[in-house]
């Protein structure tokens, strides 16, 4: 399995991510796929964490989607994403693929939301779309040393679904139709936009059960619970939210949250 693989000559310079996270297999064959096509410009095909993938884990010694643009004498998950920069940074769209442990809806994110990133997204047949600020650093949505390209990260559905694998074939193929490197008939829907305003970070994890309500796209009210402590304790809404991201399994931030606008 090759790291970085290039196909296609010319404008647009397109790059297309896979496997940031090692056990987010959704993408694999979404790049294999666009291999089949004629195309008009460069692809950069990215299978990004191959070590973390090969062991099936998320990532090895640190989170690489915290750590770009990277560092060439840091941790393992530094140097690929120093590695990685060099592609990606010198890309005029990224498009970065996920899963998540639990089941959601696809949805596209964004670092800040641009009307060109707006009008993409509404030709890459994604229902909902989230700008996520500057609430998770050194993600590969992140700006890096002014570069302009435009970037996406899209969260295809739970990681052992068989749709998730379709949802990242389908949405890559849309991107890439969208960017006129491919030909095809495009799907078009008006995504509805979501902010995150913050995450909520659980100090006490092992001891911590979230609430079977939290779902991602479904609005927890101001005082429901989000889950319960091993001693009783009750953890409420601070004020109403919208979860985006839902980590059930504990393993990192429990859950983005975001409002409509
Ligand atoms: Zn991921």
């Amino acid at each position: 399995m090759e790291r970085i693989e290039i196909i296609g000559k010319g404008k647009p310079k397109v790059c297309i991510m896979s496997i940031v996270h090692g056990n987010e297999i959704c993408g694999l064959e979404a790049l294999e796929n666009i291999k089949k096509f004629k195309l008009k410009g460069t692809v950069i095909l990215i299978r990004a964490n191959i070590e973390a993938y090969k062991e099936n884990k998320r990532y090895l010694e640190i989170n690489l989607n915290r750590v770009f643009p990277g560092n060439d004498k840091g941790k393992l998950e530094e140097r690929t994403a120093f590695e990685l920069s060099k592609y990606i940074y010198d890309c005029d769209f990224i498009l970065d693929i996920h899963s998540s442990s639990e089941e959601t809806e696809p949805f596209l994110l964004v670092s800040v939301d641009l009307p060109e990133h707006y009008n993409l997204a509404k030709s890459i047949g994604v229902k909902n779309y989230v700008t996520l600020g500057k609430v998770l650093k050194g993600s590969s949505l992140d700006e890096c040393n002014g570069t302009k390209s435009l970037r996406f990260g899209v969260e295809c559905g739970q990681h052992e679904n068989k749709e998730a694998k379709e949802n990242a074939k389908e949405i890559s193929k849309n991107f890439l139709i969208a960017l006129n490197v491919i030909e095809g008939e495009r799907k078009s829907i008006e995504p509805k936009k979501y902010k995150i305003i913050g995450k909520i970070d659980i100090a006490d994890k092992e001891n911590f059960t979230p609430d079977k309500s939290l779902h991602a796209f479904k609005t927890i009210n101001k005082d429901d619970i989000i889950g319960v402590f091993k001693n009783g304790e009750k953890l409420l809404a601070e004020e109403t939210f919208i979860p985006i991201l839902v980590d059930k399994q504990m393993k990192e931030e429990l859950l983005l949250i975001a409002k409509e606008i």
